[in-house]
């Protein structure tokens, strides 16, 4: 069987999954795994379909010391476990820049341009590009894309992707590009099919998984997004600040003596939901807590969420439906309900017990905003995009 493999690289892990194709019914998820902790206790894990259990067990970190050696780790147990041809690898990578509206075949030179977006995604951007490297030397007949978390955003106006600073910076690229770009061009996909009624109005959808963020979808391109020029921006995350006064950091560097690597660690590590609880990151530890401070961050996200959400409205000249998506929004019903009720001005109503259900429409018959939650699925659209530019 054809097969194309997704990776999808972070600081510490590796995720990949591996999809059969040219069956009748598009391409199928075979595998889909991680390896986890790397160059500190690497940990394979992979299942196959339904869930199956196909490897979990910890590597030697001498074997699996970065990100190259784990992708020849991940690479070595395919070829040993899994019959396939694999025909191209398709790669999630954070950044594409001003330029790349659409995903990309990789070769060398289009890998040196990507490179240049290094400094305005440190923390993700060169972990992405690291196995594209590593494919490409060990496997230079083989395609590879490139498919960008920015590119669905890149149809935002000028207003809109604009910071009121000189326009030099702008042309430098210092602009608020977006992100969750794949997760958002899933979803809007996937409404034509589960809300065709809905599909080509006014609607924000929610991304809230560890990383979080909203998107106005008009006619079901992106026209804006709490996301800007990293993904710190718009709401606060598991350890992420979300927007934030400049001044702050101002404060911070001036009176606090901090240097940009501690405030980065700050915002980027030490904010958001664990931060503000001192609990944890992880919206389920929350819900749990006794803590009086948990509660406390699980109302400031929904706030924020709620304050976002109209500005988005407000970018979409109304709302028409609110899509619930992610770790989050496709697992919490508490946080949905809360924010639902923070989308009761614009005549959002929620049913509690469709809600409770996990249906994909959650609000009543009556309800002015359709509330939906929809799964999303970013590596069937890099899947999806890889065999389109093939
Ligand atoms: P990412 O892919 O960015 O790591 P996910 O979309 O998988 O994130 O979301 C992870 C987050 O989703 C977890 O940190 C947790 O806060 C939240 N989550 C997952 N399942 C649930 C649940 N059943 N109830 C509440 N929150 C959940």
């Amino acid at each position: 069987m054809d097969a194309i493999l997704v990776l999808n690289a972070g600081s510490s892990s590796l995720k990949f999954q591996l999809f059969g194709i040219g069956g009748p019914d598009g391409p199928q998820a075979l595998v889909k795994g991680k390896i986890d902790g790397i160059g500190t206790h690497p940990h394979l894990r992979a299942t196959g379909p339904a869930k199956t259990l196909l490897v979990d067990r910890d590597c030697a970190p001498s074997e699996v010391p970065d990100l190259p050696a784990a992708t020849h780790a991940m690479a070595g147990w395919m070829r040993e476990t899994q019959q396939v041809n694999l025909v191209a690898v398709g790669h999630r990578v954070v950044h594409g820049g001003p330029d790349y509206s659409q995903p990309v075949r990789l070769d060398e030179q289009v890998l040196q341009y990507l490179e240049r977006f290094i400094p305005l995604a440190p923390l993700h951007q060169p972990h992405n590009l690291e196995p594209i490297r590593t494919m490409i030397e060990r496997r230079p007949e083989l395609p590879q894309v490139a498919c960008f978390d920015t590119a669905f955003h890149r149809g935002h106006s000028a207003v809109a992707d604009h910071y009121a600073i000189p326009e030099r910076f702008h042309a430098e690229g210092v602009r608020r590009y977006g992100f969750h770009g794949l997760s958002y061009e899933y979803i809007s996909g996937r409404l034509r099919e589960v809300a065709p009624d809905v599909a080509g109005g006014r609607i924000v959808v929610a991304h809230l998984g560890s990383g979080a963020s909203l998107c106005a979808l008009s006619d079901g391109r992106s026209i804006e997004s709490t996301l800007g020029f990293t993904a710190l921006d718009g709401l606060p995350m598991g350890t992420r600040c979300g927007q934030i006064d400049p001044g702050v950091i101002l404060y911070l560097i001036d009176q606090k003596g901090m240097t940009a690597k501690e405030v980065q660690d700050l915002l980027y590590k030490e904010s958001g939901l664990k931060g503000l609880s001192g609990v944890s990151n992880d919206v389920r530890d929350l819900l749990e807590s006794d803590d009086p401070r948990a509660a406390f961050a699980l109302d400031h996200f929904v706030y924020r969420v709620g304050l976002h959400a109209g500005a988005m409205a407000a970018a979409l000249d109304g709302l028409d439906a609110f899509v619930f998506t992610a770790g989050i929004g496709e697992n919490s019903p508490e946080i949905r309900a809360a924010i639902a009720k923070r989308l009761e001005w614009c005549g959002a109503e929620l049913d509690p017990a469709a809600n409770a259900a996990g249906k994909s429409v959650i609000s009543t018959e009556r309800s002015r905003v359709r509330l939906l939650v929809v799964p999303t699925d970013e590596e069937l659209m890099i899947v999806r995009h890889t065999l389109a530019l093939l």
